[in-house]
């Protein structure tokens, strides 16, 4: 309604003309009764009322119509008398109408101002929200507050955090070079108001002693009053201050702290929001360069849903470093797009798709591990899916080597059990033969001939079996590096024929021929019964995996100064897929075990260790199943002199002449009986003993030249027994022996901590021993 009175002049007059008659009429109304003695009375709350919302002139206008009417109801004759009470009346009306204009002016306009005031802020309030940046908004708060006090002149000055010291952030009116001494002093009105958090009003710069330090400032900028309020933040810190800044000495009215406290509540507001998402958006940029330089590719996806709300794809969000380079793009390649239109295959992958609904929809992290496709490269990824504010944060850690490696440990743990079953047969085999032939040795029905060939199995068997356990135990050092090679002077037809002995059996019994293609003049330094254990096993593999009637042939020669060895077959040959594989321990192909009685699968990974020892080299070459088989082995350090061939530790084979007087002593009663049996064969006497104190007790009554004690026996095992020999007189020359199943090193060691001159291992072989007790 007010407003819309006060929208034209017409209107404003037109509702005093109103106002104005209603008064009169009610005048007049009660005129019977009152006969015009209070014939002003219902003016003054018309006037008020007018004016304040219609204006002084409408007021006028009312108090004029109130004065004639107040006149027209008093007697016109003692009007006209001077000084008459009707006179007084009316003009007392007419003074009172002027007082109460004034006073519904004075009402009016204040009231006005507080509407302007409220209008300003408002539409300050509403063009805020719409500015993005701070420094704008700043500016735009200074413009309206100076405006709002009329002056030309202000700044809001912020608090840089990092030097601790106000800068401008904006500023009407100055000069630069006054903005220039404002923005760096920490000396201004701006200052005091943040250091004391209150209003600071310098009423007059120039007797203000606060404001000494920046007096000429002031004149030369023509400013003579400063008021400044300090901004405060929620929590009570100062962020600021908010000046405005006049020409002429004066005290801020109760509007314009009003309007400072408004406007410096609102650039505190807005300060600390622009504060906060720095804050956010630096705390992001962290997150991301954290993200980004994290060498675990991590992704976030946001769902993209149908009509129904239901997930029918992913958009790619965010990727780092790592994801785009496992993804072979860029991250902004992806970022925006869908997962389908840049990895078409990625949701092949069966499962996944559902598991990162799951995720997101269940708000629960979700793990698996699974093979990629989508990248190309198969590799194996450990997937971390954590739901993220509506998205998806998805870690893929790359798992593959440790696939590989729990692939390499299942295999090899196949193979150790197929090695065990394998060894168990293997062990077993010869078993057969042995209790048979024992069985016809003890028959006494039996003929010499019959005997003799039951010795003979018997003796085969065993050396089979023995020969099965050298190698474990061979295998065993090299993996251990503790496999001793006695490197010599060597002639390689030597060690050849000793090779070709140990295998002859096998090739004689599946009538193989035999080529040796062995120049006579090749010599090397190596150890020759270790290179004779390569090339036996080379044989042996070769008269195995060949059908009967195959050909064979062992050829060698020189190049530069590598010797090379071939050794090739007619028989099964070797996938290529294969033939890498052959050489590694336990190694068995499928194919070749059904074909011949195979081994341990020790042999070629016991030949390679052998070879690489000596610093050389093996390899297998084959044109595949059925097609032969060659393996190729290269040694360096060849001498091409003929030289003296003495081979090491050849056997001391017995001539049976010394005869000894020996303490054999075995809880093992079969072993010692059957080991003094052939000891006595070789005209030794032998004496036994089953366990440690009745081999004490031997030794005291028979005086041995030689004991040979068992490790492990009860009462007094080996080393004490030998310790004891040892502190008697008669001990100190005796050949000690130990026969033992121990074969490590720190055994040997032990062995002659305890005063043993010999260590060997079961099962003995007879030579050995005999060689020993030949010697001198
Ligand atoms: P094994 O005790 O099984 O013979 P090796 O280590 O000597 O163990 O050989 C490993 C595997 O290599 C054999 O099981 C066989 O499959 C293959 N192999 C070795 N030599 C030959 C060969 N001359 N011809 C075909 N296959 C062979």
């Amino acid at each position: 309604m007010w407003p819309w009175i006060e929208k034209s002049p017409t209107r404003r007059y037109a509702f005093a003309a109103v106002v104005a008659v209603a008064a009169s009429l009610l005048h007049w109304l009660i005129f019977p009764l009152t006969q015009g003695r209070t014939s002003f009375i219902f003016f003054p709350p018309a006037i008020i009322l007018v004016t304040t919302i219609a204006g002084r002139g409408p007021g006028v206008l009312v108090a004029l119509i109130g004065v004639f009417n107040s006149a027209l109801q008093k007697d016109a004759e003692s009007l006209l008398v001077f000084n008459s009470s009707e006179q007084v009346a009316v003009i007392a009306s007419a003074l009172v109408a002027g007082m109460l204009i004034w006073v519904g002016d004075y009402y009016r306009s204040i009231s006005r101002r507080e509407l302007h005031d409220l209008h300003e802020l408002h539409e300050l309030s509403a063009t805020l929200v719409s500015i993005p940046k701070l420094p704008d908004q700043l500016r735009l708060i200074l413009v309206t507050f100076a405006r709002m006090h009329g002056a030309d002149k202000g700044l809001i000055s912020t608090v840089d955090r990092q030097r601790d010291q106000l800068t401008v952030a904006a500023s009407i009116g100055f000069s630069p070079a006054a903005l220039e001494v404002v923005g760096e002093s920490n000396v201004g009105t701006s200052s005091l108001a943040r250091d004391e958090r209150r209003r600071v009003i310098i009423e007059d710069t120039e007797t203000d002693p606060r404001f000494a330090p920046l007096r000429d400032l002031a004149r030369n900028e023509g400013v003579r009053a400063v008021h400044a309020t300090p901004l405060i933040s929620r929590d009570g810190a100062a962020l600021g201050a908010l000046t405005v800044h006049f020409r002429e000495p004066r005290m801020p009215t109760e509007r314009e702290i009003r309007i400072a406290d408004i406007c410096a509540r609102k650039a505190a507001v807005f300060i600390e929001r622009a504060r906060a998402e720095e804050r956010v958006s630096e705390r992001d940029r962290r997150f991301e360069s954290v993200l980004s330089s994290s060498g675990v590719p991590f992704v976030v996806f946001s769902p993209v849903r149908d009509s129904s709300g239901k997930i029918t794809d992913f958009r790619w969000s965010f990727l780092n470093s790592a994801a785009a380079r496992v993804m072979r793009c860029k991250p902004a390649d992806f970022v925006g797009r869908l997962v389908t239109d840049t990895l078409p295959r990625a949701w092949n992958d069966r499962g996944r798709f559902e598991l990162y609904v799951e995720a997101l929809e269940k708000r629960e992290v979700r793990e698996t591990e699974r093979q990629s496709e989508a990248d190309g490269n198969q590799a194996w990824y450990h997937i971390v899916a954590t739901p993220l504010d509506g998205d998806l944060a998805v870690w893929f850690a790359d798992v593959t080597q440790r696939k590989v490696q729990e692939r390499a440990l299942i295999e090899a743990d196949r193979r150790k059990d197929e090695f065990l079953a394998t060894l168990a047969h293997e062990l077993r085999n010869p078993l057969a033969p042995i209790r048979q032939a024992a069985t016809i040795a003890r028959n006494e029905n039996a003929t010499e001939a019959q005997k003799r060939w039951s010795t003979n199995v018997i003796e085969r068997q065993v050396q089979h079996m023995s020969l099965l356990l050298d190698d474990l135990l061979d295998v065993s050092r090299i993996t251990h590096g503790t496999l001793q090679l006695r490197k010599q002077q060597t002639d390689l037809q030597s060690i050849v024929s000793a090779a070709v002995e140990t295998a002859r059996p096998l090739i004689d019994e599946r009538h193989h021929h035999l080529t040796l293609d062995v120049p006579d003049h090749l010599q090397m330094n190596g150890d020759p019964l270790r290179l004779a254990q390569v090339l036996s096993n080379l044989l042996t593999n070769a008269a195995k995996y060949t059908n009967p009637q195959g050909r064979i042939r062992v050829s060698a020669w020189q190049e530069d100064d590598m010797l090379t060895i071939a050794v090739e077959d007619t028989g099964i040959g070797i996938a290529k897929e294969d033939l890498a594989k052959v050489f590694g321990m336990f190694a068995q192909v499928r194919s070749a075990q059904d074909h011949a009685a195979g081994g341990l699968g020790i042999g070629l990974a016991l030949a390679r260790g052998i070879v690489e020892l000596h610093g050389g080299h093996i390899e297998a070459e084959s044109g595949g199943a059925g097609q032969g088989s060659r393996f190729i082995v290269r040694l360096p350090n060849v001498a091409a002199v003929r030289g003296d061939p003495a081979l090491a530790g050849a056997r001391r084979i017995g001539n049976g002449t010394a005869h000894r007087r020996i303490l054999l002593a075995d809880d093992n009663r079969d072993a010692a009986e059957s080991l003094a049996i052939i000891l006595r064969l070789e005209g030794h006497d032998v004496e036994l003993a089953h366990d440690g104190s009745s081999a004490l007790r031997s030794f005291a009554a028979l005086k041995p030249d030689v004991a040979l004690l068992d490790i492990g026996m009860p009462q007094a095992n080996g080393y004490e027994v030998a310790r004891q020999i040892r502190a008697t007189p008669e001990g100190a020359s005796v050949l000690l022996i130990a026969i033992t199943g121990w074969a490590q090193d720190s055994d040997k060691a032990e062995s002659r901590a305890a005063g043993f001159d010999h260590h060997l291992t079961k099962p003995i072989e007879p030579e050995t021993l005999i060689g020993l007790l030949d010697q001198p």
